[in-house]
Formats: C-alpha cells, structure tokens, sequence
C-alpha cells in the first residue's frame, strides 16, 4: 500500500518539486515558492510563501484522497501534512524537514489535515542553548564525547570488514545522550567544526589500537550533511589524518545525501576532493528519503549502507526485498560495496546471504560498544 502511495504522490509532483521517503508512511516534498505558486495565486508581486504552500498541501490532500482499488479493494488514504516555510535562507533543508515533521505531528494532536510550523511550539530552542553551553565544558573534559564501535561483518566469513564509530556523549547531569538527542542542536551551531574534529580524534586514535593489535579494518565515521557544504572539510579529515599517522584508505565517511539542489555543486566538490586524498565515501541509509539510486549514479562513492528499513521489511515485504537486491545489483555492478544495517535475526540473516548481499552490521552479531571492549570482539 506504502508503495502504491508513493506512486502516486510521484505522479503529483511539479516540476522543481523533490520528494523523499522520511519515516515508515511519512514523505517529504521540498518545493521552491515559485513552483507552489499557480494560476490561483495573486498574479503581481512575490507570492506569499505561507498561503501558497497551504493551498499546495490543501491540494495534494484532496488528490492524494481519491480512493484507489488495489485486488478489488477499495482503498482510500487518511493524509496529514505539516508545512513548514523557509524564508530568505533562513534555515537549512534539515532543520525544514524537522519543522515540518513538527507541524504534523501537531496537525495530528489536533485532529486537523494540514498544520503548520510554530516556533513557540518548538520547545527545545531553550533546551537547544543550554545543550550547546554544556557541551563546550564537554571538550574541555575528556571523557564526555565518547564513541561505541560496531564492526559490519563478511556474511560469509563473518570476519569483520570495518567498524563504524557511533559518537555518545555522557552528559554529567543527564546521562547518556543518544546522538538523535543532541546532533540537530550541534548541526545548526557553530560546535560542529569542533564536534567533528573530536568524533575524528577519537575514531583515527581507535584505528591505530586496532593496528596495534594486527587489526587493519578501515574505521568509519558519520558525516553530517552541512560539513559537506564546508568547503574546509577536506582539509579538516587531511589533517585529523596526519595528526594521527593514519593512511586516508583507512578512514570511511558516511554520508546521507539530504542536502538542497542549489549546494549540489559544493558538495560534489567537497566529496571529490575527498576522494582524491584517499578518503573512503559510503553512502548511508540507501533506499530512503534522498539517498537514492539517483545518488550514487551522480556521485561517485565506495560504499552503500542498505537502510535498517528494508531489512526489517524484507521477509514480509517483496517490495523491501526487491530494494535489497537491486542495491546489491548496483554494488556489483559499479564494484562499490554493500552493507546491509540493522540485521537483528538468524532469518534477516539467512535472506540477505540468499540475495547475495555481501557484508552486514546490526546487533545479531555485534552491539555498538566501548573501545575498550571492541578490540576483543573483533579478535574473536
Ligand atoms: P546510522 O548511521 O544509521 O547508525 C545506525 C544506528 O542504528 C545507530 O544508532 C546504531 O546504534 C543503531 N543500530 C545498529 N545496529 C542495530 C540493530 O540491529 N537494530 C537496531 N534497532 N538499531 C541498530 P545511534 O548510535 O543512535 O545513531 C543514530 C544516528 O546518529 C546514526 O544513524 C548517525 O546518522 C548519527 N550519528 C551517530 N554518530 C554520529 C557522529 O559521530 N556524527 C554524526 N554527524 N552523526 C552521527
Ligand atoms: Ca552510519
Ligand atoms: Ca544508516
Ligand atoms: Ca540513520
């Protein structure tokens, strides 16, 4: 059903317009104001971003309503759309995104079909600068920003191919803090340079233990989209290597590509230069909102990271199979390397050895974990 939905939000869309798949049953469309303006809207002047983008929701609601048969059923779609407006450059694609899936949720709480972005809803903007505050005594400590290693195995030799460093932050005060909990506040700040300069300390200083211990599998680590839009980036991971004496081939980057057309160029050349200087690029989370098939044939890349939702969806979903196999198609077809994320049973397993994906990571074989522990899982 998901999938008749999104072809038919496909068969919607304007020219201009990008949709991407951001949740189990939630998409996304991304529209320039001129391309939601139509006929209706006031022919003089800029059009109003607001009222346009209303009427362009209202409109794809009534479309997307039209009851559908699917084996004889008659099917019909219960929609609720958030809008969110970016003004001026105001906010960046991520942050849009988060608002707009902010104002859904709000639509829903009200029981209403299209709602919109309200920043005195968004609580966290205070939470956001007190975040942001504690984290600068986190550099100065050294022992707040930590990373849990997970290896992604062969699944045939179950020997590990790499091992991607997933950043924790042990907050004083309140514990534990997943990276979903405090990366958006990080991303919109200027901490990220600093953010990811530790993430790299911490994850190349990994890697040379490894070394030390006759491991040699590359380290990889998560990218978030705005450093790729930074056109010192390259120089940053160069000298994060140097510091550390760590040939490039041994650093991976993970990259989800979810940033605007118009930075397109930048980040092309951001990872090209990467590239060039040995650095490994994997694209994550293949398969959902704009990390797609269009990706990889745009840009060149060393590795695909299978989303965890189409493993999860693959027994029962043909649909989540088919998308499997087509990346492990594609993998073998440019020689880029596959990964399927988030294997947590003998069965995924077994379905993904029989669709001839080569290489997997996900708590069946191995839990995100200190670094203290992981040279012994990985020498097992
Ligand atoms: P991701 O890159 O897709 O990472 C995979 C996430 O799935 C991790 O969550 C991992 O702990 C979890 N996971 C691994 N195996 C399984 C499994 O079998 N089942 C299930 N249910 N989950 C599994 P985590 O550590 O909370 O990280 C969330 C996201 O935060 C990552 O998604 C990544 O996008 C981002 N992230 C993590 N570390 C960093 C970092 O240092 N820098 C940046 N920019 N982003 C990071
Ligand atoms: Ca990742
Ligand atoms: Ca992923
Ligand atoms: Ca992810």
């Amino acid at each position: 059903v998901l999938r008749l939905i999104a072809d038919r939000l496909s068969g919607l869309i304007r020219d201009g317009e990008l949709i991407g798949r951001t949740g189990d049953d939630e998409f996304a469309l991304l529209a320039p104001v001129a391309t939601l303006a139509d006929s209706a809207a006031p022919a003089h002047g800029e059009p109003s971003p607001l009222p346009t983008a209303l009427r362009r929701a209202r409109e794809l609601v009534e479309q997307l309503r039209v009851p559908m048969e699917v084996a004889g059923v008659r099917l019909s779609i219960e929609v609720t759309v958030g809008v969110a407006v970016e003004r001026a450059g105001q906010c960046e694609v991520g942050e849009l995104l988060r608002r707009a899936s902010l104002a859904t949720t709000r639509a829903r709480e009200l029981g209403v079909t299209v709602g919109t972005y309200d920043s005195g809803q968004d609580a966290s903007s205070t939470d956001r600068l007190a975040l942001l505050a504690d984290l600068q005594d986190a550099f100065a400590a050294d022992d707040q920003i930590m990373l849990h290693l997970q290896p992604a195995v062969d699944l045939v030799t179950s020997e590990p191919t790499g091992v991607e460093a997933l950043v924790r932050w042990r907050h004083p005060r309140r514990g534990y803090l997943s990276p979903a909990e405090f990366l958006p506040a990080v991303e919109r700040s200027e901490l990220l340079i600093p953010f990811t300069r530790r993430v790299l300390d911490l994850a190349l200083a990994a890697a040379a233990d490894w070394t030390a211990n006759g491991i040699d599998v590359p380290v990889s680590v998560n990218v978030s989209a705005r450093s790729l839009t930074d056109p010192t980036f390259p120089a940053q991971v160069t000298e994060a290597l140097r510091r550390h004496r760590t040939p490039a081939s041994r650093l991976v980057l993970e990259i989800t590509e979810s940033v605007a057309v118009s930075e397109q160029e930048i980040v092309d050349e951001v990872l090209a230069r990467l590239r060039s200087s040995g650095v490994q690029v994997s694209l994550d989370d293949f398969g959902t909102g704009f990390s797609s098939l269009a990706s990889v044939t745009r840009m060149p890349v060393d590795e695909i990271k299978i989303d965890r939702s189409f493993v999860d969806e693959m027994i029962d979903s043909a649909a989540a199979g088919a998308v499997v196999r087509g990346a492990v198609e594609l993998g073998a077809r440019l020689g880029v390397r596959v990964v399927a994320e988030g294997i947590e049973t003998i069965e995924q397993r077994a379905a993904l050895i029989a669709l001839g994906c080569p290489s997997a990571q996900g708590y069946h074989f191995c839990k995100p974990m200190p670094a203290d522990k992981i040279v012994q899982a990985l020498s097992q």
